[in-house]
């Protein structure tokens, strides 16, 4: 039973293998990386809904190997919490935003910027600790970074997740729900995590704009927002109509490839510069 459970630990494949035809990265492939400081954030632009102008970037990992070019983050983040890799990964995506918001604040712009973290790092306790330690490290004030968190029944069973955030909300940094509407949804965890931002799955804005029932929807999600003064954001606007129909609905923000694609941090001055003259 012992041999075969060992066996079948081993060879048990993460649920998106079979998705990516190119090779899984291996445990020491992906040490490997970490080491020789591969992963860097790509920024995607968002845009207040109000004013038009952006706001706020999110940091995106990207894997930029020598050999196969640059690799999205659905082919490793799995594989990196799968063989508890993902706190190091952050910890990289943290200290290399800190620098590009320096770099950015020394050419007189400041954004938010939003940083996505794993459920699984947050059962680990001084988590909180140890990511504000980096920022600080690097005199970023906390009203410019907001952690992002897919909400999931798991975050209320862990004393640890729930106390991490805690503390990142106390030192001032934003927290936000990612992908809300897709999972697990309970207002008992909006009420009880110190939530501070809603951000609305790409899935409820595709459908908003295709069906006028889902509409409804996304009005009611926004609505909540309203209700608990979460600032509420949108994903995956990608047209004209997405944007219209989300000012009308008092969206606050909005981001997608309509504004701008998650750019390297050499280019995304420019990025901006271009929707903002537009
Ligand atoms: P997410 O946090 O929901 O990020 C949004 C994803 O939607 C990004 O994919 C982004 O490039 C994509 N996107 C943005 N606008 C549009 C649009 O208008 N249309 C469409 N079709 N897609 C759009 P990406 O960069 O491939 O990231 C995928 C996921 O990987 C992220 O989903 C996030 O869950 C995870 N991820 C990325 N970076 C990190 C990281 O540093 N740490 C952790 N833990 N997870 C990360
Ligand atoms: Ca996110
Ligand atoms: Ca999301
Ligand atoms: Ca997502």
């Amino acid at each position: 039973g012992d041999l075969l459970n060992r066996f079948t630990q081993r060879h048990r494949q993460p649920a998106h293998a079979s998705r990516s035809t190119s090779p899984e990265p291996t445990m020491n492939e992906l040490l490997e990386a970490l080491a020789l400081d591969q992963f860097v954030p790509y920024f995607q632009p968002k845009a207040d809904l109000l004013t038009g102008a952006i706001s706020s970037a999110e940091a995106l990992a990207r894997w930029r190997h020598p050999v196969r070019g640059l690799i999205p983050p659905d082919s490793f983040i799995p594989l990196m919490e799968h063989h508890g890799l993902i706190d190091q990964l952050t910890e990289q995506i943290v200290a290399k935003t800190a620098f590009a918001w320096r770099k950015w604040d020394s050419e007189g712009k400041r954004y938010e910027i939003s940083i996505n973290l794993s459920l699984s790092s947050l059962s680990n306790p001084g988590y909180a600790a140890r990511l504000s330690s980096i920022l600080e490290g690097n005199d970023i004030a906390p009203s410019y970074i907001v952690f992002e968190v897919t909400e999931s029944a798991a975050m209320s069973d862990l004393p640890h997740s729930l106390e991490n955030l805690a503390r990142l909300r106390m030192k001032g940094y934003g927290l936000s729900i990612d992908d809300y509407g897709t999972g697990y949804s309970s207002m008992q965890q909006l009420i009880r995590i110190p939530f501070s931002e809603l951000k609305m799955d790409r899935s409820f804005v595709t459908a908003a704009c295709k069906d006028n029932a889902q509409v409804l929807v996304l009005a009611s999600s926004l609505a909540l927002a309203r209700e608990l003064r979460l600032r509420s954001v949108a994903e995956g606007v990608e047209t004209a109509a997405d944007w219209r129909l989300l000012r009308r609905l008092e969206c606050r923000y909005a981001q997608g490839y309509l504004i701008g694609k998650p750019m390297p941090q050499s280019d995304f001055l420019d990025g901006v510069a271009l929707w903002d003259a537009a």
